[in-house]
């Protein structure tokens, strides 16, 4: 009797050390090398000399007037990618050794279950070289989010359950237009077919999140160019091949790779919305 009770004591001692077993972060060493690095970041955001950076070449102020109306900036664009790798656990461990050299914002696993990896206001590394219009740096301008997908599966409803929440409350939180939530594959043709062909664009579209076409479609005047219809959309059309792959891929999905007579319907639709 008295050594069940002992016994017992001691399991009850041990359950916190059973408990934070449990929960031990594996990355508790790259998230103290994260907060070193956002601390390097706040410290670059000061002017360097009380802002007299123009020493050599041009006249020089009096004294030093620092703004007090600033704010941070914020992203405009959300793009969405698959990770081609095989596991949650596998996406965050490359997001988090140096070499890589790449990372996002968000890492949503099959579950449901989203990884915040990166402050929002942050810049992560997505996009890589890539262009949507005009537009070419677009780390600097978007929120990257990658889903939990090797490329060549379904995208799990509960996975996309939660995109749709977190997308919710970026575009609020962001004034984020409704066209620029945008796929990896749109902004970087040549290279990337993320997400691949199964994402349900029409689904987020139909909740705010990107522009669709109409149920009916207006015949093309014989003068309409398709391609000036994709660079009007956004598409970097100096592969004229790779953007009509990539306008089918988000549009259609479908992966066939000439424009069929129904494809330019479809681009004659939607070139409009992007006016
Ligand atoms: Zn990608």
């Amino acid at each position: 009797m008295k050594k069940s009770i002992y016994v017992g004591i001691i399991a009850i001692l041990s359950l916190p050390f059973i408990f934070t077993a449990c929960f031990r972060n594996p990355y508790k060493p790259t998230n103290k090398k994260h907060t070193h690095q956002i601390d390097s970041l706040t410290d670059i955001a000061e002017l360097p000399n009380n802002g007299g950076i123009f020493s050599d070449s041009v006249k020089q102020p009096p004294f030093w007037v620092g703004t007090t109306n600033f704010g941070l900036r914020k992203p405009n664009f959300v793009i969405i990618h698959h990770t081609a790798q095989n596991s949650c656990e596998e996406t965050l461990k490359t997001f988090t050794i140096p070499r890589t050299a790449v990372s996002a914002h968000y890492v949503i696993c099959k579950d449901g279950t989203i990884h915040q990896m990166l402050n929002d206001y942050m810049r992560a590394q997505h996009a890589g070289i890539s262009k949507w219009g005009n537009l070419i740096d677009i780390n600097s301008s978007s929120i990257g989010i990658e889903l939990d997908n090797n490329g060549f599966e379904p995208f799990d409803s509960l996975q996309i359950k939660s995109l749709l929440v977190l997308l919710n409350r970026l575009k609020q939180k962001y004034t984020i237009p409704t066209a620029n939530f945008i796929g990896h594959g749109d902004i970087a043709p040549t290279r990337k077919n993320d997400p691949n062909f199964r994402f349900p664009w029409k689904l987020l579209a139909t909740s705010g999140y990107g522009l669709w076409f109409d149920d009916t479609l207006a015949p093309a005047p014989s003068n309409f160019n398709p391609y000036i219809a994709l660079r009007i959309i956004g598409y970097d059309v100096k592969d004229s091949t790779a953007a009509v792959r990539s306008f089918k891929r988000h549009f259609l999905q479908d992966t066939s790779r000439p424009l069929n007579a129904v494809d330019t319907l479809v681009l004659f639709n939607l070139q409009r919305k992007y006016f």
